[in-house]
């Protein structure tokens, strides 16, 4: 049964689908225990319990079964039972993603790569590294910083989430706008598709004749299952500043993002927090910003001397021009750490500010940030819930944090609803309803209203070739058409269409 038709009934808070008692054949769990390390299966509720959820906890569901494999020859004989027995699967990596990606099915199996943690190899002449799925994201930069070298996509979660669930996703992170997303920094992939065939693709120079690693990458466990990436390393830049340029007033920062990017500048990283986001990284970080800041941009230029010199007076100067009553700069390992600290931090640190949190994502034109921004203020105000934003400025990749209380009756679907609306400011303003955090079960709706029924035609066509009976993540990602027309209709292009369709999603 396809997790889409059971969505109205996944757990919510606390109320998490069990298995339904249809069972596994015993001869399937017989075999799959064959195939898997000793400690390699687990089965009890007690032991599948910590893997009902991911990042996004509002959703739960308990799998029948975890699959833990320790080599790539596992993964693709988990796969050919699993294709055999017609019994559903979803990859998972460390948990950490946003919108229900590695949600178990509650009739399937979690196939965890947690395991396959290894670098295999590290080539510090071709600037490459070869890694199993299961890498956590940090230890790559941490094993090539001895060569003066690092791996540049760093989503905020990095000290867990792993090289399989970033190729997945697509991962971002604060220096992306300069060195590109993880599609940009990936070479070459290993990966089983749903009937446990190994497929190769790229290489180590990264050239191939059909970008099929562009198509896996953001594929959300969709395709196949990733069993080895290599990635792009960078040398570290032989000088790096960063800035922190504090603002009265959470418009003339956006101003000043809009004007870096007009202006043509590409710095190696360009976030904004606003003064919510900012009281929470000082009580959690001890860290001190400017008093009186409304909110901060976060800025960092890397290259030679003379680059980074010219390139921080000119930020330095659109900055003032902009009106930031304070600009300061770090240039010590140590001071720079430092006031990144508060950026990466921010997540946990607005945690504290509520009970709960729902971290949004979306994308606009950095044109329209102070625009979006102001209206994201007033419907705030308006539901009456407190939002911190704390993003990708330099991209345009908002992340709008909704504080709340799960406990308080009807707050959630407050919240939901609050995020639509965030979601068709995106789409309005001529953005897209996710940046780098995916689909998953969280923005079903989103995609009607987002693409035509030819483009969702299309993704399905492209899942069938990969996965002809959606063994794989089913249900997730891409909606059905009847989904979109329980949702309120498709997305019409031509830019006549005032969005009717988005009044119920
Ligand atoms: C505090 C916090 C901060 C974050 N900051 C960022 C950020 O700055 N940028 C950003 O992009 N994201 C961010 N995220 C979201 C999340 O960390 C990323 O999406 C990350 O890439 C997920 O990796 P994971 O290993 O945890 O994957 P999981 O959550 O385990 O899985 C994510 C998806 O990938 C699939 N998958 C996992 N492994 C494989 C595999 N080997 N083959 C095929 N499919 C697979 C799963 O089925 C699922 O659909 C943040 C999350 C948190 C909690």
């Amino acid at each position: 049964m396809p997790i889409e038709a059971t969505l109205g009934s996944i757990g919510r808070m606390n109320q998490t689908v069990e298995p339904s008692h249809h069972h596994l054949p015993a001869a399937f769990m017989r075999r799959l225990r064959r195939i898997l390390p000793a400690d390699g299966l687990l089965q009890k509720s007690t032991e599948v319990a910590a893997y009902e959820c991911d990042g996004l906890p509002v959703y739960r569901a308990r799998p029948r079964a975890v699959a833990l494999p320790r080599i790539a020859a596992e993964v693709g004989q988990v796969l050919a039972l699993c294709a055999e027995y017609q019994v559903p699967v979803v990859a998972r990596g460390a948990g950490t993603g946003l919108s229900g990606g590695a949600l178990p099915h509650p009739e399937g199996i979690v196939l965890s790569l947690a395991r396959m943690n290894r670098i295999l190899a590290l080539d510090p002449d071709n600037r490459t590294a070869r890694l199993e799925p299961g890498v956590r994201n940090l230890a790559v930069s941490e094993a090539a910083r001895s060569h003066g070298l690092f791996y540049a996509p760093d989503p905020s979660s990095q000290i867990a989430c792993t090289i399989g669930g970033n190729v997945a996703e697509n991962a971002g992170g604060v220096h992306c706008l300069k060195y590109g997303l993880t599609t940009h920094n990936i070479l070459a992939l290993k990966f089983f598709d749903a009937d446990g065939a190994l497929h190769e693709i790229g290489g180590p120079t990264g050239e191939w004749p059909l970008d099929l690693a562009a198509l896996l990458t953001g594929s959300e466990g969709l395709l196949g299952v990733v069993v080895e990436a290599t990635v792009r390393l960078w040398p570290k830049p032989p000088s790096t500043v960063a800035y922190l340029a504090a603002f009265r007033s959470l418009e003339a920062a956006a101003a000043s993002v809009s004007e870096v990017v007009a202006l043509g500048l590409v710095p190696a990283g360009l976030e904004l927090m606003d003064g919510l986001a900012l009281s929470a990284a000082q009580a959690y970080t001890g860290i001190a910003y400017p008093e009186g800041s409304a909110a901060v941009v976060l800025a960092e230029v890397d290259g030679d001397d003379l680059t980074v010199a010219l390139e921080g007076e000119r930020l330095r100067a659109i900055f003032t021009a902009q009106g930031a009553f304070a600009v300061e700069q770090a240039v010590s390992d140590e001071d720079r750490r430092r006031l990144w600290l508060g950026r990466k931090s921010a997540f946990p640190a607005v945690g504290r500010l509520a009970p709960d949190y729902y971290c949004m994502d979306g994308t606009i034109p950095r044109r329209s940030l102070v625009a979006v921004l102001t209206e994201i203020g007033e419907l705030s105000r308006r539901y009456g819930l407190p939002v911190a934003n704390v993003f990708h400025a330099g991209d345009g990749n908002l992340h709008p944090l909704i504080l709340y209380d799960a406990a308080i009756q009807g707050q959630l679907e407050q919240v939901e609803a609050l995020g639509a609306d965030i979601l068709r400011l995106c789409l309005v303003h001529g953005g897209t309803i996710s940046g780098e955090h995916g689909v998953g079960v969280e923005k079903l709706d989103g995609m009607c209203a987002q693409f035509t029924a030819a483009e969702l035609a299309t993704f399905h066509a492209l899942k069938s070739a990969f996965d002809p009976h959606h063994l794989l993540n089913p249900g997730k990602a891409v909606p059905t058409p009847a989904r979109c027309v329980e949702a309120g209709g498709m997305h019409v292009h031509g830019g006549h269409q005032p969005f009717p369709h988005l009044e119920r999603f």
